[in-house]
């Protein structure tokens, strides 16, 4: 039978070039958009690549609980078993902006939806022994957190401290779900995809993003493209290797050695914030 797997943030980049490897290669893949108008075309491109490849359209603006839990419910009328989530989805913003939900929104989008995501998933997950994995960054060595401001309303905003922030919080997510996840059942990864030429940093009607496009040069000297931005992240999703080890930052397919702000102490802390937050 073939597999399963949900990639948030399907509509363009490393999620929609990590969908169409995994549809190729047999899986069933719920590619992700913001809205059916955003995926629908990014649907029919797929299935023109893969004709004989299994795409299904789930959609949710993921700076909403609201909506990341109806994505959920989208996934969970389809199938009983998940046997991959890749929480992808996230974006840089140059102005603080705040979510429906009163949150700081870069952290809303690239931190409490992978967490409510998976929470709310992993009843499928559990039964296949399945694996999440999150896209973080490398960036998130710039990160760090003050536990009194972790929303960044009393310091001034910083997007790139404000993108690492959130960069880390997705290791630290990953460490700390790991610990509680029965790691017979669930294996947890995060990786650093590189230096990736996508739509990051484009502006969005929907959202003031960081505007940080590179010009070609740049981005054909030192960027990856997509597929290869992708690869730890399919890598991660179906290599037995990947199966038995838990908690860790990954890049080139290799687990990676994080800073000293990623420890338990630290772990368990946002998780309680987050579910706090999210509660
Ligand atoms: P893209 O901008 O190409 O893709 C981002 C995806 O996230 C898009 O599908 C986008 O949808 C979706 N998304 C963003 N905000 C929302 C939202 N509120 N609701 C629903 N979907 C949303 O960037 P990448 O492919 O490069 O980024 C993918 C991941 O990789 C991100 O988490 C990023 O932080 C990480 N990363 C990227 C690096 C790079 O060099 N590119 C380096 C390190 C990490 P839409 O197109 O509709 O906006």
């Amino acid at each position: 039978m073939s597999k399963t797997i949900l990639i948030t943030g399907s509509s363009t980049g490393i999620g929609k070039a990590g969908a169409l490897e995994l549809g190729r290669r047999g899986w069933k893949v719920f590619v992700h958009a913001r809205s059916t108008e955003r995926g629908i075309p990014v649907l029919d491109e797929l299935k023109q690549n893969a004709p004989n490849a299994d795409f299904s359209l789930v959609t949710g603006d993921v700076s909403s609980i609201e909506q990341v839990k109806s994505l959920a419910k989208q996934v969970k009328e389809q199938t009983n078993t998940l046997d991959v989530l890749w929480n992808n989805a996230g974006l840089t913003l140059n102005e603080r902006q705040v979510s429906v939900d009163g949150w700081e929104m870069t952290m809303a989008i690239n931190h409490l939806a992978p967490f409510v995501l998976t929470r709310e998933l992993l009843p499928l997950i559990e039964p296949v022994q399945g694996r999440v994995i999150t896209t973080s960054s490398g960036a998130y060595a710039f990160g760090s957190f003050n536990w009194d401001d972790w929303m960044n309303e009393k310091s001034t905003y910083n997007s790139f401290k404000a993108y690492s922030n959130s960069k880390l919080a997705n290791i630290l997510f990953t460490r700390e779900l790991a610990r509680r996840v029965n790691a017979q059942a669930v294996t947890v990864h995060c990786f650093h995809p590189g230096l990736v030429s996508t739509d990051f940093g484009k502006p969005r009607e929907e959202e003031k993003q960081k505007s940080y496009i590179p010009g070609p040069l740049v981005r054909s000297l030192f960027m990856i493209d997509a597929k290869a931005g992708a690869d730890t992240g399919v890598f991660l999703a179906e290599d037995p290797s990947a199966r038995n080890i838990n908690g860790n930052f990954w890049f080139k397919r290799k687990v990676r050695k994080t800073n000293r702000f990623v420890n338990d102490v630290n772990a368990a802390k946002l998780w309680e914030l987050s579910e706090k937050a999210t509660s």
